[in-house]
């Protein structure tokens, strides 16, 4: 099982410099491969492989000073771009061929299993130097990848874990469905109801605002430079808020259950949309699941995710359709009867997707979670 750990950085402004350094290798590297995998599909009408490109990245022509782990990887994460798109295609979909990438959209690089090496108060970094950092936690298992992430002006390293799991699969008894909807309102099957921290709305009007100012600045100005940072900085603190969330809800969910039912959000975000709260609630519930998923693991529960199509519109009762707009906020069955709160019914349907039956539907209580003071029990 994989777990990551995230600690920030302080490089000094001549590792600074050096961490600028690879990152820009780093992307001319990705951008030149990616235009040798263009030219040879359009020129030749054939594909370059990874295997064929990282034989390749070996022999660049010129000293790079970066390390050939951290090369590789960048050719490693080209190929998975053209895997993904790949799939997309194969799976009828028109997705957009990988993008050439700019100086803003290339922001971390990372070590496979050696050029680095961390002591509690200095992470050493092949070619870059040794690093302050402040580790707040002690890392269990075996360090497989360390990332650099340049977020903004700070810089983040995340190692990522193998841990041996020796936890017994446990043989569940309690289930339960999750519904986490577009109002960033999040609903389980047993009745509970979470209404989002007020921070996210709060933080979601400021945005708004602030990249409404972005849009009246001239571009590249150092005003603009400066609304550029302000923005970032309100972002990354609404990702940590989030995380934060999303840590305690998921903790509360796998101590109460052994069965844990999420719609595939992959599935669901096949409609594009590009409202900007929108893209901020799906990062934030993949990253719930996500986080879910690990904990469930590591206590030898189970997380599942089932398809999404319809679960607001069916009853969770007697399985008949009932139309009904996103404005109607109650699910009112005319076939058999049932009135229950619109996401609750989804819940459930959810939750009897994945274990086929009506265990644990309607009528059990509410488990009322302890950690958000706003939660609602609505189902009284
Ligand atoms: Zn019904």
């Amino acid at each position: 099982m994989r777990k990551s750990y995230k600690f920030r950085i302080y490089p000094n402004k001549e590792q600074e410099v050096a961490l600028e350094k690879t990152l820009d290798v780093c992307r001319y590297i990705y951008n030149e491969f990616l235009a040798d995998r263009k030219n040879a599909y359009e020129r030749c009408n054939r594909g370059l492989s990874t295997m064929e490109q990282l034989y390749q990245v070996r022999y660049l022509e010129f000293d790079t000073d970066v390390h050939s782990q951290v090369k590789q990887d960048v050719i490693r994460r080209l190929g998975n771009s053209f895997d993904a798109f790949f799939r997309r295609c194969m799976g009828g979909e028109t997705p957009g061929y990988p993008r050439f990438k700019g100086k803003k959209r290339y922001n971390s690089f990372c070590y496979v299993q050696s050029g680095f090496k961390i002591d509690g108060k200095k992470l050493r970094l092949s070619k870059i130097g040794d690093i302050k950092i402040i580790q707040h936690r002690e890392i269990e298992g075996k360090i497989k990848t360390c990332t650099i992430r340049r977020d903004g002006k700070q810089w983040y390293a995340t190692f990522s874990v193998e841990i041996e799991n020796n936890v017994m699969p446990v043989e569940p008894e309690t289930f339960v469905g999750i519904d986490v909807g577009l109002k960033s309102l999040i609903t389980l099957s047993d009745g509970t109801q979470l209404n989002p921290p007020k921070y996210y709305r709060e933080a979601e009007r400021r945005l708004k605002r602030e990249n409404r100012a972005l849009s009246h600045k001239k571009k590249f100005s150092n005003n603009w430079k400066k609304q550029v940072e302000k923005i970032n900085v309100l972002y990354r603190k609404i990702r940590n808020q989030r995380n934060d969330f999303n840590h305690k809800l998921s903790r509360e969910v796998v101590d109460n259950y052994d069965y844990i039912v999420f719609e595939d959000l992959n599935v669901k975000n096949m409609v594009k949309n590009h409202h900007l709260s929108k893209s901020i609630h799906d990062a934030s519930w993949g990253n719930l699941i996500q986080i879910t998923k690990y904990k469930a693991e590591e206590a030898g529960k189970f997380v599942e995710l089932v398809n999404p199509y319809n679960t607001s519109q069916l009853c969770s009762n007697c399985g008949k359709k009932v139309k009904k707009s996103l404005a109607m906020r109650t699910h009112e069955c005319t076939h058999c009867g049932l009135i229950l709160d619109r996401d609750i019914n989804a819940a459930i349907n959810i939750l009897n997707r994945a274990v086929g039956t009506t265990v644990g539907a309607c009528g059990v209580e509410p488990l009322g979670l302890s950690m958000n003071q706003e939660a609602t029990k609505s189902l009284a």
